[in-house]
């Protein structure tokens, strides 16, 4: 792939908000729920700070990087004065928890009990409660982060008392299915999950967001339950990994 030069990929980049917006709203109304319920967070790896402050000036408020190195490298460049919230929806080493937890509005991806432990010492010693969701493998894969769906009622007990940490909902990525119905299926058992333990109230853990659907099914995931769509591809164009 040819590098596009900014100006073309600036009004690709304004033309694409502009279709996922409306795509968004009307999944949303399919769905019973009015279209500012829905959040749209781009995800925005390998896609340089320039491009993602021209997103943001189209409307976008909610940024989700998969890398910690990659966020750090663009933080000081983004227009975050703009009122953008950035979050953390990549897999996490405890190491660099550090680095991040004074930046950040949520952490999608802590999937251990050592994980959330780690970011809610460091919230607690800048007096934060840090928001995260608990991430889900919900198909059961073996490359994919997140935990098994079984294994969640014992991680939230453990978490919902840890002091600097606020659950604030689920997040999950399905695995790439030929059929739709098999796709809804994952994303179905995602909500109720959500239904379901929102229903316990348990102390500390709200069911806010649920974090599901990205380039290719974000229509069905708000069509399943998603709050909020993670979109990266559709966005910004295909990912160039080689820069
Ligand atoms: C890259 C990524 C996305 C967006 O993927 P697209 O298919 O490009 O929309 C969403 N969520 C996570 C966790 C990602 O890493």
């Amino acid at each position: 792939m040819t590098e596009k030069c900014f100006e073309e990929r600036f009004r690709d980049v304004e033309e694409n908000y502009k279709v996922i917006t409306n795509r968004i709203a009307e999944a949303a109304v399919r769905s019973g729920r009015k279209p500012e319920d829905i959040t749209f967070l781009a995800a925005t790896k390998t896609v340089p700070a320039e491009v993602i402050n021209h997103a943001i000036g189209c409307g976008l408020r909610f940024i989700g990087e998969n890398r910690v190195q990659e966020f750090m490298d663009k933080y000081e460049k983004i227009d975050w004065d703009k009122g953008v919230s950035g979050q953390i929806i990549g897999r996490l080493q405890t190491n660099k928890v550090k680095y991040i937890i004074d930046k950040v509005d949520c952490i999608q991806s802590v999937d251990s009990v050592k994980l959330a432990k780690e970011i809610s010492r460091l919230a607690e010693k800048i007096g934060r409660k840090m928001p995260v969701l608990i991430e889900v493998n919900i198909g059961g894969e073996e490359s994919k982060g997140g935990i098994e769906k079984a294994a969640l009622p014992e991680l939230l007990e453990e978490i919902a008392v840890l002091p600097g940490i606020q659950v604030n909902g689920l997040m999950a990525i399905p695995p790439i299915c030929a059929e739709k119905s098999a796709l809804c299926n994952y994303f179905s058992q995602m909500h109720q999950s959500f239904i379901d333990i929102r229903a316990k109230k348990i102390d500390n853990v709200f069911m806010n967001c649920l974090s599901m659907g990205m380039s290719s099914d974000y229509a069905e995931a708000i069509e399943c339950g998603a709050t909020m769509v993670r979109i990266g591809s559709s966005l910004f164009g295909p990912r160039d990994y080689t820069r």
